[in-house]
């Protein structure tokens, strides 16, 4: 899924879409931050994190949020996992997630983005959706919060779906908590309205 789709367009929804959690530290802080704007949003979390915080992943759904599947290991050799492997990393990790939450994903996100060959027909067969986004800010790789903020909103329209991460870079920042607020106010300037993935699906 490349946007969301028309019905929740013409409601003027988007998604916002957080990667790589969940994380002790930033993700309760961005929890926090949506309350208070009183937005919804989907948690793309990596299987072994969930399984190492399971009590960070119930918060979120506590909290109106989805939980969605980023993969067991975010391996970076992704690529090249055959079938099995990657039916393997993926099925542990809708495991792990409906063991905690009661809920197995409905959606699929590749780590970094990568594309394997097989990676169609094994979400088809767990009975996932694979999903992209329209719009990333780079949050955890660019140094300036300006810069993201900007990639993230120019030209934001509804049905769009934002993709930043709940988790520190390299150099130990967390961009998004520098980020959200900001954003938050823009997409409520804008008339546009934050759900869940599962909330742009009715
Ligand atoms: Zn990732």
């Amino acid at each position: 899924m490349l946007r969301l789709p028309d019905a929740a367009a013409s409601r003027n929804e988007i998604a916002l879409t957080f990667d790589d959690g969940p994380d002790p530290d930033v993700t309760p802080k961005v929890l926090d931050i949506l309350d208070s704007h009183h937005a919804k949003a989907s948690f793309f979390v990596i299987g072994d994190k969930a399984a190492a915080h399971p009590e960070l992943v119930r918060e979120i759904v506590r909290r109106g949020h989805s939980i969605e599947n980023h993969s067991r290991g975010h391996s970076n050799v992704y690529g090249f996992f055959a079938w099995t492997a990657l039916r393997k990393d993926i099925g542990a990790a809708q495991d792990i997630i409906a063991g905690i939450t009661g809920r197995p994903p409905v959606f699929f996100r590749s780590p970094m983005g990568i594309r394997n060959p097989m990676l169609d027909p094994v979400i088809a067969h767990l009975g996932l959706r694979y999903i992209t986004w329209t719009r990333r800010g780079f949050d955890t790789v660019a140094g300036d919060p300006a810069a993201v903020l900007k990639r993230l909103t120019h030209n934001l329209s509804a049905g769009d779906i934002l993709l930043l991460h709940d988790r520190r870079s390299r150099a130990r920042r967390a961009i998004v908590l520098e980020v959200l607020p900001a954003l938050l106010d823009k997409i409520a300037a804008a008339g546009l309205k934050p759900v869940s993935l599962p909330s742009a699906m009715r």
